[in-house]
């Protein structure tokens, strides 16, 4: 009862992080039973196999029939970490993957060789199968993008966590304080995502107010895109006054450590 209860809760917590590895496990077994000698090893081997070559192999045809695709990667657009993609959290409608081209190369025409960098996407199959922590990433519309940083004055592609969240550019003394004003709402996972930074790197790069205020010009230029959240500190500091850009509301989280962006 107890070992049924393990499968249970292991296929539970794949799903919700992979959407696919709740399934594989539960494939897993069914083909290697508890009587074999070795099964965890078994089991570990066989559910690594099947899961790489299904993520890698057999989704990205599948999910064309659910109308999405793998974000395409180029110079200029890449995953922030590895596990974006091994998780497939990187699928998105056709238009949206368009849309990132276009924001890419508009980008790059100010900040040459600066890549645009990309965060949890969607899942490949099912529309309003949400990718938690993120409740709205659930219809192939929606992306977070990094912001841009900076080192030693110079414009750089190195981001300041390894997940890509967490790490936030802070309202200063005269900014409006929107994390305070939700935490005493009672929203108190306004502030969480500082817990999943899976680590701070490139502690000597800070924001660049003026290359992430140009990335969100280059966004705004794209008619596809519907939304845009960030801060509201950001939207003051960076003077920006586009009617795209909203305030995502108490029952979101922070987004002053990263850029979300969806199609109308
Ligand atoms: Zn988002």
């Amino acid at each position: 009862m107890i070992k049924k209860l393990l499968h249970l809760i292991i296929i539970v917590f794949l799903t919700v992080f992979t959407q696919i590895g709740g399934i594989i496990y539960f494939l897993t077994i069914l083909i290697i039973k508890s009587k074999q000698e070795n099964k965890r090893l078994k089991r570990l081997i066989v559910f690594s196999a099947i899961y790489l070559f299904s993520t890698f192999l057999i989704v990205p045809q599948l999910a064309n029939l659910f109308g999405r695709e793998k974000i395409k990667e180029t110079e200029l657009i890449k995953a922030n970490t590895i596990f974006t993609k091994l998780l497939n959290r990187n699928y998105v409608k056709p238009e949206l993957n368009k849309t990132l081209q276009k924001i890419s190369i508009d980008f790059e025409k100010k900040h040459k060789e600066i890549q645009l960098v990309y965060l949890d996407a969607n899942f490949p199959f099912i529309d309003k199968f949400p990718l938690l922590p993120h409740l709205s990433h659930n219809d192939g519309k929606k992306i977070d993008l990094s912001f841009v940083y900076q080192e030693n004055g110079k414009i750089t592609n190195k981001k300041p966590s390894i997940s890509g969240y967490g790490i936030y550019e802070n309202p200063k003394n005269n900014e409006i304080k929107q994390f305070e004003i939700c935490k005493k709402k009672g929203y108190w996972q306004y502030d969480f995502p500082k817990y999943l930074t899976f680590g701070k790197i490139n502690r000597e790069i800070e924001f660049s107010e003026k290359a992430s205020r140009d990335l969100i010009n280059s966004i705004l230029r794209q008619s596809e895109i519907g939304k845009i959240f960030i801060e509201p500190h950001l939207k003051t500091r960076m003077n920006l006054s586009n009617s795209k850009i909203r305030f995502h509301g108490c029952k979101a989280v922070r987004h002053d450590d990263h850029i979300h962006i969806q199609l109308k």
